[in-house]
């Protein structure tokens, strides 16, 4: 998609702090860390929500969990926890949409989200 800013940075047209790629996905850090880890996770293709990439069936919403876990063991939070997630449409406060998910730890992390 020639306009989305993800499918920019997955084709590598703007600059990323990159922590992970495959054939299909890509992890970078996201500019505005909530977290001591905060990474982005997205299939290079465009799909605008994680219910797009669910619908896909291609096995690449598998891909992306699994990217997802791959960083979490590199950023050495796999052991002591992380959450992942992915903000869906308006009322989720998806803000880009590019399917992506955030990879969260570092830190106690709290529940219910706001
Ligand atoms: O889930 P949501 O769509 O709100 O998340 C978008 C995320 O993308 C934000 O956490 C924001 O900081 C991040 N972002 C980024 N690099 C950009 C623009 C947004 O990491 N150039």
């Amino acid at each position: 998609m020639t306009d989305c800013l993800f499918c920019k940075i997955a084709a590598k047209d703007i600059p990323a702090s990159i922590v992970y790629e495959t054939d299909r996905t890509l992890a970078f850090r996201d500019v505005n860390p909530q977290a001591p880890t905060h990474v982005l996770v997205v299939p290079k293709e465009h799909y605008e929500n994680a219910a797009a990439l669910a619908a896909a069936d291609d096995g690449l919403a598998d891909e992306v969990l699994k990217a997802a876990h791959a960083v979490a063991i590199r950023e050495g939070i796999a052991d002591e926890g992380y959450r992942l997630v992915f903000n869906t449409g308006p009322q989720a406060g998806q803000s880009v949409l590019h399917v992506h998910g955030h990879v969260l730890g570092g830190r106690s992390l709290t529940w219910p989200p706001g």
